[in-house]
């Protein structure tokens, strides 16, 4: 079916667990970035992950199979330098972290330094160590504030789960009894300037993401519209401990990609909206508005 007027609308999409698990691309991820692409679908790949630079990012999506460029990547490191640039230009930082952290605070006019800083900034990194904490728990009890890059507790690695920023950061803050500031999903202060690199308004905008405290928060937090993937850390039986819910539920993206190709890739609360009743969509309940969605199945 194709839907005849067709608004502006965009997509923030979350990387680990969403296009990608581990070193394998989830099946069906390449084509709907290639239909995005295709249609002039504005996208940007959102991720909390301060390590990469957004070319390290690129290449690793490039070598994944999934044409993408520079300007599709949105890290939480970029955000971060981009929020203390407007908050104090030209100021200093003593980071724990790796390159992606390092480099967007000296694009954004930043000095990196191990005396007296403006901030202590905190991202992903091999490189922690209690020097480094020792450090900054000085910095912080001598004035310096303290800012995270994301909270996450732990990220997904093929071994299993290595603790995350938020990991880190708990030890700081629990040495000095200073509260981070955190930039990174689900923080309004990422969420609204991927929304702004988007060039769209709230209602034009829906976050993709697999994980329910940071993609699905903070869309719903802002006002987007939220797709959880099941393909990640989140099943079906979670979603009933939260406050908050996803509009729509799919297995993975591959289904939503069947869903906006049933729609004439119109998104589907568009499709919704415009009472929209495709036959080849399977009625089940909690279908978000009047728009029926397809069955959850087990991904095999
Ligand atoms: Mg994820």
């Amino acid at each position: 079916m194709q839907l005849t007027d067709s608004p502006k609308f965009g997509f923030l999409i979350d990387m680990d667990g969403v296009l990608y698990r581990g070193t394998e691309l989830i099946p069906g991820a390449d084509r709907f970035i290639r239909e995005l692409c295709r249609r002039d679908i504005p996208f940007r790949f959102l991720t909390n992950n301060s390590q990469r630079t957004r070319r390290d990012v690129v290449a690793r999506l490039n070598r994944l199979g999934l044409e993408v460029e520079d300007q599709h990547v949105f890290t939480s490191a970029m955000a971060t330098a981009r929020f203390l640039a407007q908050q104090k230009p030209g100021g200093t930082a003593y980071v724990i972290g790796e390159g992606g952290l390092l480099t967007a605070l000296h694009q954004h006019g930043y000095a990196v330094v191990d005396h007296a800083p403006d901030y202590v900034v905190v991202g992903e990194g091999r490189t922690f160590n209690l020097e480094l904490v020792e450090s900054a728990v000085r910095m912080i009890l001598g004035g310096a504030k303290l800012i995270a890059t994301n909270m996450d507790p732990n990220c997904p690695t093929q071994n299993g789960l290595r603790p995350g920023c938020g990991a880190m950061v708990a030890m700081l803050e629990t040495a000095t009894g200073v509260k981070a500031f955190s930039v990174g999903k689900p923080s309004p202060v990422m969420m609204r300037a991927a929304r702004k690199e988007l060039g769209l308004t709230t209602d034009e905008t829906a976050m993709i993401g697999d994980t329910m405290e940071t993609d699905i928060l903070g869309g719903a937090q802002l006002g987007f519209h939220t797709v959880l993937v099941l393909s990640g850390g989140t099943k079906a039986e979670d979603l009933p401990r939260y406050a908050y819910r996803p509009d729509v539920v799919v297995p993975s993206i591959a289904e939503l990609a069947d869903m906006m190709d049933v729609y004439g890739w119109c998104p589907p609360w568009r499709a919704a909206a415009q009472k929209a009743t495709p036959s080849s969509i399977v009625q089940s309940p909690g279908s978000y508005g009047n728009l029926p969605v397809p069955e959850i199945t087990a991904k095999e």
